[in-house]
């Protein structure tokens, strides 16, 4: 999958990009990931890409002409990109949207605001606006590598067992079951005695109790939208 990152802070990638998981989809080439600077068409001696805002107040704004010249560089591909603006005002961002990212055919651009955010005008030069979460950032730059990350784990053959996806938090609604690895006592905490049983069955079960129990106690909201097959635990039979 192809993203492109229109950023003033290109740098600002490399440690991701280059670093476990992301860093081996990127060398095995399951992701493609390309840094482009919308300063690159800026204008004037100071190559200026923010300015202050109409009507006053606090801090600059990005202006529009660098952004959208950066946008349409990007837009001519013979396939064009799906363009989206990271923003807090944007479409939340979840497992949904990462699922829906990942099964798209186009390339994705991801345009990362800094300062106060956009000159409004930008907006209509973009197909979706997506929010990472209820706080705001210094940029966008942050928010492309959560996207980038959440929807790269997602793409065949990056994860080493893709069948761990299937048993992940949010799957089904609901969040994962408590792992353990060793050793079977820690400190006094023992690892609960089924999953030592080697019955597989049993633990099975117990995985799927855990996990409902777990979302009830954390995320009601999450159980409350799961279909009632995955609340009961009865796989389908409620
Ligand atoms: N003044 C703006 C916030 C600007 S923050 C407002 O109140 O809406 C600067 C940039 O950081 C934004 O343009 C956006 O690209 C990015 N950003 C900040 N918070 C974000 C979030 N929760 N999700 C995605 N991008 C975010």
């Amino acid at each position: 999958m192809r993203f492109t990152v229109l950023t003033l802070f290109p740098e600002m990638f490399e440690g991701p990009l280059s670093s476990s998981l992301l860093g081996k989809a990127v060398a095995k080439g399951a992701i493609e990931v390309e840094l482009v600077d919308p300063r690159d068409w800026a204008e004037g001696r100071h190559r200026q890409v923010d300015d202050a805002p109409y009507g006053g107040g606090e801090g600059m704004v990005m202006k529009p002409e660098p952004m959208v010249a950066a946008i349409e560089h990007v837009r001519q591909k013979s396939q064009p990109d799906r363009v989206i603006l990271m923003s807090p005002q944007g479409r939340r961002f979840d497992r949904d949207v990462a699922m829906e990212l990942a099964a798209c055919e186009q390339g994705i651009t991801l345009v990362c605001g800094r300062y106060e955010g956009f000159d409004e005008r930008i907006r209509s030069f973009v197909d979706d606006e997506l929010c990472i979460g209820d706080y705001v950032l210094s940029g966008g730059e942050p928010g492309a590598w959560v996207v980038i990350d959440a929807v790269a784990r997602l793409l065949p053959g990056v994860l080493g067992n893709p069948a761990s996806l299937e048993q992940e938090s949010f799957e089904g609604g609901l969040l994962e079951y408590p792992q353990y690895t060793r050793p079977a006592e820690f400190r006094g905490r023992k690892v609960p005695e089924v999953l030592l049983s080697g019955d597989h069955a049993r633990i099975a079960q117990w995985r799927r109790e855990q996990s409902i129990q777990r979302t009830r106690e954390r995320r009601p909201d999450l159980l409350a939208a799961a279909p009632a097959s995955e609340r009961t635990g009865t796989g389908g039979q409620a």
